[in-house]
Parts: C-alpha cells; sequence; structure tokens
C-alpha cells in the first residue's frame, strides 16, 4: 500500500494510474478504522482497478470543540488494518492539503431542507463541513465511484446533493452498516463508550427493529413514541426518533404501506452521541450495486 502526502504527490500517482485506464474507488474516512469501513475498501475493490482510503479528521464538521478532540484516533492500527484488507492507496492529508487557504473563506453549499432537519438540526455546520472536506478530496482524487456506509443515511443524501451541485461524474455507492453481534452498529465512537455503556448502547438497535416489527400502513406517533421509550428503558437520551421518506428525508406522521421510508435514531450514551438507522420495509433495502 502506498502512503502518500501531501496531496501533490498523491495527485502524481494518481495521473499515472489514469495513464495506464485504471478505474479508481474511493473510501474517505475520519480513521479509528473497523470492520464496516473496510467493508467499503472490500466492495471498492470488487467494482474497481484501484483502491483509495483516505484518513483525515474534519475540523470543519464537528460543531462541538470537545467532540473533535475526543474523537479517536489510531493511524498505526489504521494502516496495518488497510494494508491487510488489501487498500492500495492511503492519502493521509495534513489540513493544509485539505484547506489550503485556511478555513475562514470555505463554500458554502445550498443543501436547503437536508441540513434543516435530523443531524443538520441537531449539529448546525455538520454537513456544510462535511461537503467541504469531501468536495476537496474528490477534487484530489476523482475517482469513478465513491463508497459511503449507510449508517451515515443522511449523510449519503447530502454528499448525493453535493455531487449534484459540483457537477462530478462520480457515481455514489451506499454499503450496508456492519453491526456487532448484540446489533449495536459499528462506529469509532464505540470506543468511546464504558463496557456498561457499551451493553446498553444495543437499545437503539432494538428501538429500530420495534419500529420495523410493529410498522403498518397509518399514523406514526404511536410507534416512535413507544421507540422512545425503548430507548429511555436503555439509558439511552434520544436527540430524535423520526421515520421519513427514504429518498427525500420529508418526515412523516403516517405512512401509506407502499413508500420506502427510513427509521432514524440518534441518542447519547454517557457522553457519546450515536446514530444508527434502518429501512423499511426491510426487503426494500438494497446496496452497492
Ligand atoms: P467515518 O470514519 O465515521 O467518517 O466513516 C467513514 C465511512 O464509513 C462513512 O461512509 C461511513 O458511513 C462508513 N461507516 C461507518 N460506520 C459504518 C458501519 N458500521 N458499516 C458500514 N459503513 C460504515
Amino acid at each position: 500500500m502506498f502512503i502518500l502526502r501531501p496531496s501533490e504527490l498523491l495527485q502524481k500517482h494518481l495521473v499515472k494510474l489514469r495513464v495506464q485506464g485504471k478505474t479508481i474507488g474511493f473510501v474517505p474516512t475520519m480513521g479509528a478504522l473497523h470492520p464496516g469501513h473496510l467493508s467499503l475498501v472490500e466492495y471498492a475493490q470488487k467494482q474497481n482497478d484501484i483502491v483509495v482510503a483516505s484518513i483525515f479528521v474534519n475540523p470543519t464538521q464537528f460543531n462541538d470543540l470537545n467532540d473533535f478532540k475526543l474523537y479517536p484516533r489510531s493511524a498505526e492500527q489504521d494502516i496495518y488494518l488497510l494494508e491487510k484488507a488489501g487498500c492500495d492507496i492511503l492519502f493521509l492529508p495534513s489540513t493544509k492539503d485539505i484547506y489550503p487557504a485556511g478555513t475562514s473563506q470555505l463554500p458554502h453549499y445550498e443543501l436547503d431542507y437536508l441540513e434543516t432537519i435530523l443531524e443538520g438540526k441537531y449539529r448546525p455546520g455538520h454537513f456544510q463541513g462535511v461537503c467541504q472536506v469531501v468536495h476537496r478530496l474528490m477534487t484530489l482524487v476523482a475517482p469513478e465511484n465513491l463508497y459511503l456506509g449507510q449508517k451515515d443515511y443522511q449523510q449519503c443524501l447530502v454528499l448525493k446533493r453535493l455531487l449534484s451541485l459540483t457537477g462530478s461524474p462520480a457515481q455514489i455507492k451506499i454499503c450496508p452498516t456492519l453491526r456487532e453481534n448484540d446489533g449495536l452498529a459499528m462506529s469509532s465512537r464505540n470506543m468511546r463508550l464504558m463496557p456498561e455503556e457499551r451493553n446498553l448502547a444495543t437499545g437503539i438497535y432494538k428501538a429500530l427493529t420495534f419500529i420495523n416489527e410493529q410498522l403498518q400502513p397509518g399514523t406514526l406517533a404511536a410507534i416512535k413514541e413507544d421507540a422512545v421509550r425503548i430507548l429511555c428503558k436503555y439509558h439511552l437520551k434520544p436527540d430524535y426518533v423520526e421515520i421519513a421518506d427514504a429518498d427525500t428525508l420529508q418526515l412523516l406522521s403516517s405512512w401509506d404501506g407502499c413508500k420506502k421510508i427510513v427509521a432514524v435514531i440518534a441518542a447519547f450514551m454517557g457522553q457519546v452521541r450515536l446514530i444508527d438507522n434502518m429501512i423499511l420495509p426491510l426487503n426494500f433495502a438494497s446496496y452497492a450495486n
């Protein structure tokens, strides 16, 4: 695996591969890698000649400075895991590589409704930061395919919007959420949970599966309230439990029994904020194809 920085070195390397007609699949990450990240690398390997992963903990997408400082970092272990997974290139940019002119005058992206709800509402500015870093990374890597996890469902829709706003021809491939045996979605943030908190965090998956089991056409208020009760039983403090149109993320108060929908949850376990989602009905879910 080539570990490349600064950005000029990455670009030089990629030009050579392009001349040879190689296709590139790109997996952007913030590191502290787990099998969920590595599954994206695996999807990318199947569909491209070359896999480029990046690790960059992007300061502009953290609305909480403390969260940025506490974000887990494990560079050596990450390099080992990516090498073992057969990743071809790891781009390890510095802040200067990503923001050569600093961070005070970055572009603003017209995300409209998408950044007024759910993560956008609870983490103001977060999706602008995500777009800033991914726009820059996409300019540098210029991949054919961009691999994203369904785990960050709203982020997938935001980045679809980004590619359309910036005229990028890359295809987005959304890969399924990898879970621990008890259903907890794998996340770098799980490392920050104490053992008891880690066990209780499975309440998020319990609430999602409850919604799946109880879902019926008609009003959704009662099912959401019951899901909140499940979270509270597990000592989780919800920011939101919502059910939304899976294509537009319009929040729904009732379901017609036909539309593809997504149940989304964000909740705190102690100091750690966790998110998860489930596309419903379950047979609607289809991935990285
Ligand atoms: P992050 O490092 O958290 O920015 O995540 C990098 C990429 O990995 C994003 O596209 C995430 O959606 C994806 N990802 C994170 N957790 C999982 C998971 N449990 N399963 C699959 N993909 C994931």
